[in-house]
């Protein structure tokens, strides 16, 4: 029989799915949260807070509000703002997180319920599978690289995700504490062969990829530089202002386990396709392969400020 504990985790679930189908076309992979409480009227900010806060919740009459500390990398605000939309929709009293526990054996119910909402909401079950389809694993050999390939496809935390697929019974509770302690850092490298670059999405053959500005997406391509040929973006060197071609020469100084591979560095936010073909510069033929990308590059940052009236509005709300 189900605990105590597991119903009211399932209850939350539920809660969010419901929220899901209320709100309607939601195909994203990547939840796009912010807009989400926006458009429920909710009051969204960021400040910068002190790195153990991860935000709260307020409400204060037909006020809703969620604000959520700006030092954390964007996946972490995320998963903590639809942590915080739990506590709203859930009818929980204002609400500060000082660490969203996202180990569900431990927390009270209602950070319990927060937490499973969350999970929920960012990661319906029929995405993290669609997601496991992407990079081309089956649920048993799931390695922590592809838990953070998948974490990066759901634009989620790597710890967020690892608990998600603990939820889904797809790896066990000991196995994601060993993933999450070793860290994301240890996934990449393993991805990277141990080259790290600071944020590294690596790209499958053709296929979308998801980044943020500031991220390197590297593309497995094929080198040929022995024939004279070079892969090169169609029409230029530089294929828009939002991404940047950095050549293969670049790479192979920096990622030899990629020889071969190209980097496109994400310069703004916004979706861009790429087509490159593998060229000899020299020569004025067609080419002989041609690839095409499609990258998604998220901004920076997503949640502006409130405006002062706003801000003004919402501390009068919380301290009245
Ligand atoms: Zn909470």
């Amino acid at each position: 029989m189900a605990s105590f504990r597991d119903r009211l985790a399932s209850q939350a679930s539920m809660e969010a799915n419901r929220l899901r189908e209320r709100i309607g076309d939601l195909e994203a992979m990547q939840v796009p949260i912010f807009n989400i409480v926006r458009s429920l009227q909710i009051w969204l900010m960021t400040q910068p807070m002190d790195w153990s806060l991860y935000g709260f919740s307020l409400i204060e009459g037909d006020v809703r509000g969620i604000c959520i500390n700006a030092q954390h990398p964007e996946p972490m605000q995320r998963f903590t703002c639809a942590h915080e939309l739990g506590h709203l929709v859930l009818g929980h009293k204002t609400n500060i997180d000082h660490s969203v526990n996202v180990d569900s054996a431990s927390g009270s119910p209602q950070e319990l319920q927060a937490q499973s909402f969350a999970s929920t909401f960012m990661m319906p079950v029929a995405n993290v599978y669609r997601g496991l389809k992407v990079i081309g694993t089956s649920e048993g050999q799931l390695s922590p690289s592809d838990a953070y390939r998948l974490a990066r496809i759901l634009d989620v935390s790597f710890a967020a995700l690892c608990w998600r697929l603990v939820e889904m019974e797809i790896i066990g509770r000991d196995l994601a504490r060993r993933w999450i302690r070793s860290g994301p850092a240890a996934a990449r490298r393993a991805i990277a062969d141990e080259v790290v670059t600071s944020d590294l999405t690596i790209l499958y053959g053709d296929a979308r990829a998801h980044g943020r500005v500031g991220d390197k997406v590297v593309v497995d391509i094929q080198d040929h530089a022995d024939s004279g040929y070079e892969w090169r973006p169609v029409g230029s060197r530089e294929p828009s202002s939002r991404v940047r071609w950095d050549g293969s020469a670049d790479v192979s100084s920096l990622l030899e386990a990629y020889e071969g591979s190209s980097l496109l560095s994400l310069t703004a936010a916004g979706e861009e396709d790429i087509t490159i073909e593998l060229v000899r510069p020299w020569e004025h033929r067609d080419a002989i392969e041609t690839r095409s990308i499609t990258v998604e590059v998220a901004p920076e940052h997503s949640i502006e400020l409130l405006d002062e009236t706003q801000r003004i509005a919402l501390r009068q709300r919380a301290s009245s």
